[in-house]
């Protein structure tokens, strides 16, 4: 009888062995452990042993159950374990598309602006965001106590050196490098200490522009501009200028284009007045020449600035500048 009790756990514990998927296992447990099982029977039948062999055979039947039953249970959750595994190596799911970036808005506008007056033979200057005070204010004719001063507020690095609050410093060290003509935009970062607003922010780009040569005028910076202008935003863009004041051009305009977003209607975007403002032009200041060894009655030259940001803003119905600085994906994957 303990023969047959050992007999039969060993070719269950090789059957339970031998499953290799839950629906076969459980046809091992039921085949010895199901209502009509082999064990189930053996145990069943113990009643009807002779009195003197049941402690001996009940004890090992017993054994024989709990070692089938332990089996069994060591076996199922090794086969959904490897189920799992299956599942998580599932082949026949779809690949993953890998996340192919965009460029930036401000990388969008900087390369059209670029490659627009790239058109007109600019070519492109580069200078440091941490700039010398000497570079982007005295060399511009901006002296300590300048009234520009108040409105070029930045972030002062210690020393003579501040965050550069524009571009027109990179005139300066383009004029220190090279003879006239020069003919340079500098597409770059900028910082001011600015309350923000949707139109304003400590960190903005800026995009400078500088023609210098023999017989430079007005008119040229105005043909060049409005050439811009259409390039940009289309044929009937119309540019208006209007005098202003900057301690480095003289005389000085602001510029603006026509609204695009409204053709001239008024809309939010313009404030209602039909024109955008874009920045301020005019013709080198003498005195800028003075600091870059330039003969001012041989050369004339005009420059500009133009808030990248905004010309963005306008290209792509973007309505606050802080978008460009928050890293929102959403914003990003739609360039
Ligand atoms: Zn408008």
């Amino acid at each position: 009888m303990i023969d047959r009790i050992e007999n039969m756990e060993r070719r269950a514990l090789e059957e339970i062995d031998q499953a290799t998927d839950t629906a076969a296992l459980e046809e091992v447990r039921i085949r010895y452990m199901g209502r009509s099982g082999q064990l189930t029977a053996l145990l069943r039948g113990m009643g009807d042993m002779a009195p003197e062999d049941r402690p001996r055979t009940g004890q090992r039947v017993n054994l024989a159950n709990r070692t089938v039953t332990d089996a069994l249970a060591t076996r199922q959750r090794a086969l959904q374990d490897a189920a799992a595994v299956v599942e998580r190596l599932d082949i026949t799911l779809p690949g993953r598309r890998p996340s192919i970036g965009r460029k930036h808005p401000l990388t969008l506008i900087r390369e059209e602006v670029v490659a627009i007056f790239g058109e007109m033979g600019f070519t492109v200057a580069d200078g440091p965001e941490i700039e010398r005070d000497y570079y982007n204010f005295e060399a511009l004719n901006i002296p300590a106590n300048h009234p520009a001063r108040d409105t070029h507020d930045t972030f002062y690095m210690g020393g003579d050196r501040v965050l550069r609050t524009h571009t027109s410093p990179v005139q300066i060290r383009v004029m220190e490098l090279y003879p006239p003509p020069v003919r340079v935009i500098a597409p770059g970062r900028t910082y001011r200490h600015e309350n923000p607003d949707a139109t304003h922010a400590f960190a903005f780009h800026q995009c400078e522009g500088l023609y210098v040569a023999q017989g430079v005028s007005m008119a040229h910076l105005k043909g060049d501009l409005t050439y811009f202008a259409r390039r940009l935003f289309g044929k009937a863009v119309k540019v208006r200028f209007r005098p202003d004041f900057f301690p480095f051009t003289e005389p000085s305009v602001d510029y603006s284009f026509s609204c695009v977003v409204c053709n001239e209607k008024g809309c939010g975007i313009c404030k209602g007045t039909g024109w955008l403002e874009i920045s301020g032009a005019g013709m080198v200041d003498p005195a800028v020449f003075g600091f870059v060894g330039y003969d001012s009655e041989k050369y004339t030259g005009y420059a500009f600035g133009m808030g990248l940001d905004r010309l963005a803003m306008f290209k792509y119905g973007i309505e606050s500048i802080h978008m460009f600085l928050e890293n929102d994906l959403r914003f990003l994957s739609q360039g």
